[in-house]
């Protein structure tokens, strides 16, 4: 049995004659799935859709695993950010600029920050981790550095996209009383 399409809810949301956003490659490499992998990647877009908010993308098993952040990351470790998933997107969509005329996500999308990320040292499997909803990991970005936390919310009745807490951890990166957006 062919394995479940990844970016299947992401095409299914878009119609690729009418927005710039890319569909995504159906091989996309799947050869830096498991641990260490030291070149993931990670970008954070700047979204001001309906409502502003900062999409953060981490490359994993061929895909971006993909939060909308409403507020945006902070560097306080005391001010936990919301950070509702949504669909895995193609890695292409690490370099995606522009304006989503219609549809899906209608707004501009601007380039906030990117670099690579890897997981935390005590975490083996950084795919499980997300399944298990509590992923550490570091970031190596241009505004965003350091230990961060991905902390999954216990579901609501009836919750549609799983709510997570992004936690920036307590190292020198932190930046006390110090939102990022
Ligand atoms: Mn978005």
């Amino acid at each position: 049995m062919p394995k479940p399409d990844p970016l299947s809810p992401y095409r299914a949301k878009r119609d690729f004659t009418r927005t710039a956003e890319p569909p995504g490659t159906t091989d996309a490499p799947r050869n830096q799935r498991g641990r260490k992998a030291p070149t993931l990647r990670f970008v954070v877009q700047k979204h001001a859709a309906t409502r502003l908010h900062f999409d953060l993308r981490l490359e994993l098993g061929g895909v971006l695993k993909s939060w909308a952040v409403t507020r945006g990351p902070s560097l306080d470790p005391a001010d936990k950010r919301l950070a509702v998933e949504v669909e895995d997107h193609p890695l292409e969509y690490r370099s995606f600029e522009g304006t989503i005329e219609a549809g899906y996500g209608a707004g501009t999308v601007m380039l906030w920050d990117e670099g690579t990320w890897e997981p935390a040292p005590e975490v083996d499997d950084p795919g499980e981790a997300l399944a298990k909803g509590n992923l550490k990991f570091v970031l190596h970005g241009q505004r965003l550095r350091g230990g961060w936390d991905l902390v999954r919310m216990k579901p609501w009745p009836k919750e549609r996209q799983p709510q997570w807490l992004l936690i920036k951890r307590h190292d020198a990166e932190e930046r006390p009383g110090e939102g990022a957006s």
